[in-house]
């Protein structure tokens, strides 16, 4: 099978001293595992990062990146450069900047090709609202997401894809074991045999294990456990 990633999410916390030494302490934990580790900071945190995890495997990635390379775009931040301060990730699509930025399947289309271009690795983000859920529409929201986000090449560059639910995300709710492995299954088709397919949402150390064993699950991304070194060990020691 393809090996598990588990991906940290760090989003908008902590202080470059924490974020420098939650990298560390998750590092010292890391011996052995048969999961690839990987922890996306802050924009501003990274390079320190990657500077105190050199050689280390443990991989850095980013949140977000723009769309084209260089230019008049204030305040964003380009694939070159994250690639530039040690990222070989980056988290796109997120349900968080689709709502707050209002990001479509076309731009997290073109932020992929743009970040495989310039050898990041993509982890594109899909998943349905409560309401869509309730409506019996998960499958069909999520295919559509990632039929319109999954550029050309996306397979062939080890591109990674998360599924989501918007309604798990900090909820401390999870979909049901079943209703995982249908969206995954769906993925699967959908992404390709060799592409990681990671679940997130309220992934914890006591619900690790069971949703790492389902089929299609390559790995978890996580959010809030990914803040707390021991929680985002266990998790990695469940895949
Ligand atoms: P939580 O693990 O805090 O639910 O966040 C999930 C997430 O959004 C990871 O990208």
């Amino acid at each position: 099978g393809l090996r598990p990633l588990i991906a940290g999410n760090w989003k908008m916390h902590g202080t470059l001293r924490a974020s420098v030494a939650l990298a560390e302490a998750i590092r010292a934990g890391a011996d052995g595992l048969n999961a690839e580790l990987l922890i996306c900071p802050p924009f501003p945190y990274i390079q320190a990062i990657a500077m105190s995890l050199l050689g280390q495997p443990i991989a850095i990635g980013a949140q977000d990146c723009h769309l084209v390379v260089q230019g008049a775009h204030t305040g964003d931040v380009a694939a070159p450069m994250l690639r530039d301060c040690g990222a070989t990730y980056v988290i796109l699509g997120h349900s968080e900047r689709r709502a707050d930025h209002g990001e479509t399947d076309a731009v997290v289309k073109a932020k992929a090709a743009t970040a495989i271009a310039h050898g990041l690795t993509p982890i594109i983000c899909v998943g349905e609202t409560l309401a869509q859920r309730e409506a019996g529409e998960a499958e069909s929201v999520v295919r559509a997401q990632l039929s319109g986000s999954l550029p050309d090449g996306f397979a062939e560059a080890d591109g990674v894809v998360a599924y989501e639910p918007v309604w798990a995300i900090g909820t401390g709710k999870t979909p049901t074991e079943a209703d995982i492995a249908a969206i995954h299954a769906a993925l699967r088709q959908a992404a390709g045999a060799t592409t990681r397919l990671l679940y997130g949402g309220s992934v914890k150390p006591g619900n690790a294990a069971a949703i790492l064993a389902l089929p299609h699950v390559d790995g978890a991304l996580v959010g809030g456990a990914s803040l707390v070194a021991e929680d985002f060990l266990a998790i990695a020691r469940a895949a």
